[in-house]
């Protein structure tokens, strides 16, 4: 056997391996999902936040400290690494079949079957941190006078800081999310 044919072939084992096991996945009830998404996952992770999602993402952490994070704090590991999602100390994951972003986001949607509108713009799209009412006036020389002008109400970012507002992009960000909602 070549080189390229037995690693194709460990990698469909594992592929096999890897949906054996998520077989098992059964979404949490009551609560809403947290996440861990691996490094090659960046935009996914931006995306799951958009919608309000807590989701843990960072190039800081190695394979142990992801898995080990997630399992201690109850994290659904999202990643399309098989090697990683073989490993035995891997409990609850989602196996992201897709490269592509939004089938990614369908797919994650539809696994632990968020079937509502989740939070938009409640997290804040680079730490993670959940976003506080900003009062109008506190913000007014950290926002473009337009911003400022036209929109009535501004969320901030304990942990740096960023404000965030609904924007002109808010309904499309809606549709999108609409549209991928489990049915
Ligand atoms: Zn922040």
């Amino acid at each position: 056997m070549s080189n390229s044919e037995t690693r194709r072939k460990a990698a469909s084992a594992r592929l096999e391996q890897i949906r054996t096991k998520s077989a098992s996945f059964r979404p949490h009830e009551e609560e809403k999902c947290i996440f861990a998404a691996d490094v090659m996952l960046g935009r996914l992770a931006k995306w799951l936040r958009i919608a309000g999602f807590n989701v843990l993402y960072s190039n800081k952490f190695s394979d142990d400290e992801l898995i080990s994070i997630s399992n201690r704090e109850g994290r659904i590991l999202l990643s399309r690494d098989t090697r990683l999602l073989v490993r035995k100390s891997v409990k609850t994951f989602i196996y992201l079949e897709s490269e592509n972003t939004l089938d990614q986001l369908k797919q994650v949607l539809e696994q632990i079957r968020q079937a509502r509108l989740p939070a938009l713009l409640t997290r804040c799209l680079s730490c993670n941190e959940a976003l506080v009412e900003a009062p109008r006036e506190s913000i007014q020389d950290r926002v473009p006078a337009f911003v400022y002008k036209t929109q009535s109400s501004f969320k901030s970012c304990p942990k740096c800081g960023k404000i965030f507002w609904a924007g002109t992009h808010r309904a499309s960000v809606l549709r999108t999310l609409e549209n991928l909602l489990y049915r």
